[in-house]
C-alpha cells in the first residue's frame, strides 16, 4: 500500500489532528530531556477462559559472568555477546496474575522495597493493569527468596490484606528457621531475615497456608517440586480449556546461557547439582508437553515456549499480541 492509498484509510479527524504537526517545518527544536523509564510493564494473554497478566517488578543488571558456575567467566562473556547481550546483563524480575474470572491469583510478588529503584515495580504495574492490591484472593510463591517475597510487604503492611499466601512448606520450614540462618555464609543471611520479614506478617494474620511437594496449592493450580534453587522451589502451574501455563520460577536466569548449557548453576542455587537436575527435567517436560512456560527472570513478558536445538534447549518468547 502507497503513502496516499494508507492515508485513504485513516479517519478523516485523525488526519485533522496529526495535519498540523506533519506540515509545520517550523517544529519546535527544544530540548527534551531523556526519559530513561518504561511505562508500567504489563502483558496480558488469555488462557482458556482465564486471563494472564505477566506484572514487571523492574530490571537488575546482574555480572553473570561472576554468578554462574559450571563454566568460565569468558565463556560467559563470550555466549552473551554472540546474542548482543553485555555485561551486567540486565536480567527481569516478573510475576504472573492469573484472571480466573472469580478469583485473582498472584504468582510471585516481586522484591518489594527490599531490591533498590530499578525494581519494587510490580504495585505501579498492577495499577497499570487495572487492579488494586485489595482484589487479590490469593497469592503463590514459587520460592520464598527475597525477588518473589519482598513485595508482599510495603510501609510495614502487607501490600495484599486479603490474600491468602500459599507457599511450599519446605521453604516456610528453611528460610524462617534461625537454626538454618545461623548455619548459612554470614553474605546470605539477610535473605533468611527479609523471608521474615515478608512472610511472618501474613502469619500472624492468619494469611499462611503451606503445600505439600507437587501439591495443589489452591483448587484449579497445580504445583511441580522442582528443588535446588531452594529447597521447596516449586513451578505453580494454571490450566483451563486445555491449554496449561507453567510458571516455572528460578529454572533460569536469564534465556541465553542456561539453555544452551543447562548444567551452568548460579550463585544463588542453594544445592547447585539439584538445581541442574531440575532444570534438566523442567526443559524435556516443557519441550515434550509443549505448554506456555513464564520464567521469572525470563526478559519481561517471560512468557514463551521451549524448545530443543543444536544447543541443547532454546527459549522462544511469545509473539507480541496488542489485545
Ligand atoms: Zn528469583
Amino acid at each position: 500500500m502507497d503513502r496516499r492509498n494508507f492515508l485513504r484509510t485513516i479517519p478523516a479527524a485523525a488526519l485533522a489532528f496529526s495535519g498540523p504537526a506533519l506540515l509545520n517545518n517550523s517544529a519546535a527544536k527544544a530540548a527534551a530531556p531523556f526519559a530513561k523509564y518504561q511505562a508500567p510493564g504489563f502483558y496480558r494473554m488469555p488462557l482458556g477462559d482465564y486471563e494472564i497478566t505477566a506484572l514487571s517488578d523492574g530490571t537488575i543488571p546482574l555480572p553473570l559472568d561472576e554468578l554462574y558456575r559450571e563454566t568460565t567467566a569468558a565463556h560467559v562473556k563470550e555466549a552473551l555477546e554472540a546474542t548482543f547481550l553485555k555485561l551486567p546483563a540486565m536480567v527481569s524480575v516478573n510475576a504472573y496474575l492469573v484472571n480466573m474470572g472469580d478469583r485473582l491469583v498472584l504468582i510471585d510478588a516481586g522484591t518489594g522495597p527490599l531490591l533498590g529503584p530499578s525494581l519494587g515495580k510490580l504495585p505501579q504495574a498492577l495499577a497499570a493493569a487495572g487492579y488494586e492490591p485489595e482484589q487479590v484472593d490469593a497469592v503463590i510463591l514459587t520460592h520464598i527468596h527475597t525477588d518473589h517475597s519482598g513485595g508482599l510487604m510495603f510501609d510495614g503492611k502487607r501490600l495484599f490484606p486479603n490474600a491468602t499466601l500459599h507457599v511450599n512448606k519446605r521453604e516456610v520450614d528453611y528460610w524462617l528457621d534461625p537454626a538454618h540462618r545461623a548455619a548459612a555464609p554470614e553474605a546470605k543471611q539477610n535473605l533468611f531475615d527479609e523471608a521474615v520479614a515478608s512472610v511472618n506478617p501474613y502469619a500472624e494474620a492468619g494469611r499462611l497456608d503451606t503445600f505439600g511437594d507437587n501439591e495443589g496449592p489452591i483448587p484449579g493450580f497445580r504445583s511441580i517440586w522442582r528443588p535446588g534453587h531452594t529447597p521447596g522451589h516449586s513451578s505453580i502451574v494454571a490450566e483451563s480449556g486445555g491449554e496449561t501455563f507453567v510458571a516455572w520460577g528460578d529454572i533460569t536466569h536469564g534465556d541465553v546461557l542456561q539453555f544452551d548449557e543447562p548444567k551452568i548453576t548460579i550463585d544463588f542455587d542453594e544445592d547447585p547439582a539439584q538445581a541442574a537436575n531440575s532444570r534438566k527435567v523442567a526443559f524435556a517436560e516443557a519441550v515434550e508437553q509443549r505448554y506456555w512456560v513464564a520464567g521469572a527472570h525470563i526478559a519481561f513478558p517471560g512468557i514463551g515456549h521451549v524448545r530443543t536445538d543444536s544447543t541443547e534447549y532454546d527459549w522462544v518468547p511469545a509473539n507480541y499480541r496488542a489485545g
